[in-house]
Formats: structure tokens, sequence, C-alpha cells
């Protein structure tokens, strides 16, 4: 998940809203499997706790990728794994940082992904405020070669994903700030407390020339406050990490056919790679698992659908969309009958709705869809379109498409934190999830409604219509589009 899908989050307030219609026998007993005695919370704990962190390019990935591949096999689906070529996979092996003049000791530190990858730099250390313009003003000529080290505002529980949004943000302006500044480096301060240590990023995405860390927040304070009372320092960072191109990487796709329209497909996915810090349990695990068992509870009652229910867990999510980019040219003559591509991404929150990306008849269908589980919401959709997460490259195919909107809950203090951990995911909430997650799949699967595809000029006037361009500048994927490499042609 990024930061347009945070901004929109910031802006929810949920209003009650039922829709009378559709609940008949199989989806009362499919949501009441959901809420029953399943395996989610074993299949959680082997994702998290045996697999762990898997970054897409690792070992943990592809151990990932036959788990999730097995699980859908017991649970009777037919089961694809499709290869594709990752553009360019980042991945840290080690990173110190190291304080020295004045005072001397030493700070835990991460880099940011897609960071200069292999550098051993000392140079000074200057205090860069919040990297605000005014900081830049003060600091001049000196940030020229000097590593700065930029305060930032605490996010926890409190602040949440209102700070969240706020760090991305800011992040993004700070980096190219010192890059025009040819700053040798910037050392952010970590916002999370106790020296956790968390990573987004660089805002440039691959074009990122730039060393940048992120440090220990009590450490950093200590260096700040030794700058602040007009001692003098100099930080030695090194960063040892690899960037490797064309590397190999694996979709999960399993599927029950349909029953009367087999080649209507209704596509439900999840991304399985995280980030190495923590084990991906919010983002993404929990709804990696939510949706092998909505595919398992489905099986095991013997329930079929009319059209083919297409469940994809996507790799390489954090390092640019990519599985679900490729997913689209590799399936591009079965797009257009794609009746809709949900993606399920922001924890273990409450699911409040979706966002159906600029389709107000989207709207109709997913309120009618999630009526049998009313007594679950109350439920809002909104209608705006999100570069968000694997929806994107179906937005831009045309493909009717949902981003499931969740509550805050932990979700920002532990996001691509050490603490993404098992223990953070709220177990009965995954349940419930499970239940709404599981009657609007079955709506799609079953409703004869269906909306058409997008043309690419009706794609194009709903880019000019919204602030779509300027989101997909901030995600580094205009360039795919306005190149052809990337959407409807
Ligand atoms: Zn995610």
């Amino acid at each position: 998940m990024n930061l347009n899908i945070l901004r929109c989050l910031v802006a929810v307030t949920a209003l009650g809203l039922t829709v009378p219609g559709l609940a008949d026998d199989d989806v009362q007993r499919l949501v009441a499997a959901m809420l029953g005695d399943t395996p989610v919370i074993d299949d959680l704990h082997e994702l998290t706790d045996t697999i762990g962190a898997r970054p897409t390019g690792s070992d943990a990935n592809r151990r990932a990728v036959e788990w999730a591949a097995r699980k859908f096999r017991q649970a009777e689906l037919t089961v694809s794994t499709e290869d594709f070529t990752m553009p360019v996979v980042w991945q840290e092996n080690f990173v110190t940082a190291s304080i020295d003049g004045d005072a001397s000791f030493e700070i835990g530190a991460v880099a940011k992904p897609f960071s200069a990858a292999a550098i051993a730099l000392e140079a000074s250390l200057l205090d860069a405020g919040l990297g605000t313009p005014e900081n830049f003003q003060q600091l001049g000529d000196a940030a020229s070669g000097a590593w700065l080290l930029v305060e930032t505002p605490i996010l926890d529980d409190v602040v949440g994903l209102a700070g969240l949004f706020k760090e991305y943000e800011d992040a993004v302006a700070i980096e190219t700030r010192a890059a025009d500044a040819r700053a040798a480096g910037v050392a952010f301060m970590s916002s999370r407390p106790k020296n956790l240590l968390f990573r987004h990023n660089a805002g440039a995405g691959i074009a990122n020339a730039l060393p940048l860390l992120v440090l220990e927040r009590e450490q950093a304070q200590r260096a700040l406050r030794l700058l602040r009372s007009g001692q003098s320092l100099q930080m030695t960072g090194s960063i040892g990490a690899v960037t490797e191109a064309n590397q190999t990487a694996t979709n999960v796709i399993a599927e029950i056919p349909g029953n009367s329209r087999a080649e209507e497909i209704v596509l439900f996915g999840a991304h399985l790679d995280s980030h190495d810090l923590g084990t991906g349990a919010l983002d993404n695990g929990v709804n990696v698992v939510m949706l092998i068992n909505v595919a398992r509870q489905l099986t095991r009652l013997g329930l079929r659908p009319e059209r083919t229910i297409r469940f994809a867990l996507w790799n390489g999510e954090e390092q640019g969309l990519v599985g679900s980019w490729k997913y689209t040219e590799q399936h591009e003559s079965e797009l257009d009958n794609h009746i809709v591509a949900a993606s399920f991404d922001i924890g273990s929150g409450r699911t409040t709705g979706f966002f159906t990306g600029g389709r107000p008849d989207l709207v109709r269908l997913v309120d009618l869809y999630l009526a049998p589980v009313a007594g679950l919401g109350p439920f809002q959709q909104i209608d705006i379109p999100l570069v968000g997460t694997d929806n994107f490259d179906f937005m831009i195919e045309g493909v009717p498409n949902l981003i499931a909107i969740q509550s805050d809950a932990n979700y920002a203090s532990n996001y691509h934190a050490e603490s993404d951990t098992f223990d953070k995911v709220d177990q009965h909430q995954l349940r419930l999830n499970s239940a709404i997650a599981a009657a609007v799949i079955w709506g799609f699967a079953n409703d004869a409604a269906r909306l058409p595809r997008m043309s690419q000029d009706e794609i194009a006037a709903l880019i000019d219509g919204t602030d779509l361009e300027q989101q997909m500048r901030n995600m580094a994927v205009w360039d795919g589009w306005a190149n052809g490499m990337r959407g409807r042609r």
C-alpha cells in the first residue's frame, strides 16, 4: 500500500448504509463458515513466523510461493505459478552508521529501498531540522557534500494514518531538496519510538541516486542534541545493498471454475511479498491468508459459482506493483472478460467499504453484494481512482477494480517496520473481514450484472478528470503509461 491510499483513508468517515437484496442460502453458509473454526490463524502463523519476511528476490519469497501454491492445491483449486521478470530488485545486506568528532557512538540504521547501494561515506553530519525549504535555505552551501540529519515527528497509534501519509509526502519532498542541494546523503530520524526501524522506498524509486538512511530514533535524537549544543560531528554511513536487474519472480494464481459462465473471471488478490523488516503480517500476510481461507471454505462447502473465481497472490508489489502489471500483460487476451479485479492490502482493521475507482455503477453493485453482511457494517464505498496497490494496472487497462478500505487500527505504527509481526493482527477482525470479503466475492461470482471494460479514451478521460496523473507521477508509474509500456492500447 502507498501514500495515495493513505491520503484517502485519512479523509474517510464511515456513514451508515445498508442495501436490501441478494441474501441467498449459499452466501449465508459461506459467511457463517468464515466466522467459524477455520485454519486461517494457523496459516498466518506459518506464513509470518515460519517463512517470515519475504521480499521479492529472496529465498523466503520462493518458499512463500511454494507454500501458497500448496495451500490452494490442498483446498482443491486449480493452481498455476506464473513467472515474470522484475525490472530491478533491491536487497540490503548490511548498513552501519557511526558518529565521530566531539562524541563517538554507533547508531542502528537501515537504508531505504533504491538508496545508493554500495557506499562507505564519511562526511560532516548537519542538523537539517525537519527538512523544510526554510531549513535548506539556512543550510545553504553547507549542505553540499554533507550527511543531512532530518528530524521527524513521532508516528504512533494516536497519530495513525494521517502521520504516515505526512511521513511519505515529507520524505519525497526532502529527498528532492537534498538532491538539489547536492547533499552526500540523507539520514532520517526514525519516526517510530524505542529504536524501532522501518523502511519506505526512496521517493524517486529506481531513479534515486542518493544514499538514504533511517536511524534509530533515540540515538538520532542524541546526535541532534549534540549538534544543537554546538558540537561538531561526522558520520560514516556504510550501505551494503545489491540491485539486480531481470530477476524472476512468481505470482500464485488459483481458481474455481465457473458453472455456467466459466470464461467470465472475477479476480481477488493480495500481495504475497513483504519488506524484510518484521514478517509482513499486517502488510500483507493477513490478507493473503484471508483469501486462501475464502477459497478453502468455498470448496469445502461445495459451492459452485456461475463465474470463474480467480485468486491472485501477487509478487513484486513492494518494489513497483510489478506482479499485477505483468499479469495484465500475460493475460491480456482475457482482460475483456475480467468482471472485476479487487485488492486487499490495508492490514487487519475493520473493512468499512471499497474504493471503486471512479465508476458509480460499481458502487451500486458492491452495495448490493455487501447486503448479506450488513450487520458487520456500516459500509461506505468511496468512488475515486487510486494508484494505490495491485489494482493500478487493472485500472489503466479499463477493468473495474476495487481496493478494500480498512480502518487504521495499528496499521500505521507498524507499517514496514520490524514490529509488523503475527501478534499485531486482530484475529477476531480478520474473521469478520473474511466474511465481508466472501460476501463480495460471491456476489460478483454469481450476479448477472456486468460493467464494460473502459476504452483507451475513457481511461484517458478518467485520468484527465481526476488527480490520477499526479498520483502516477508521485508513484513513478506515469512514464510507463505515457510511453505505452503500461495500460490499455
Ligand atoms: Zn502492502
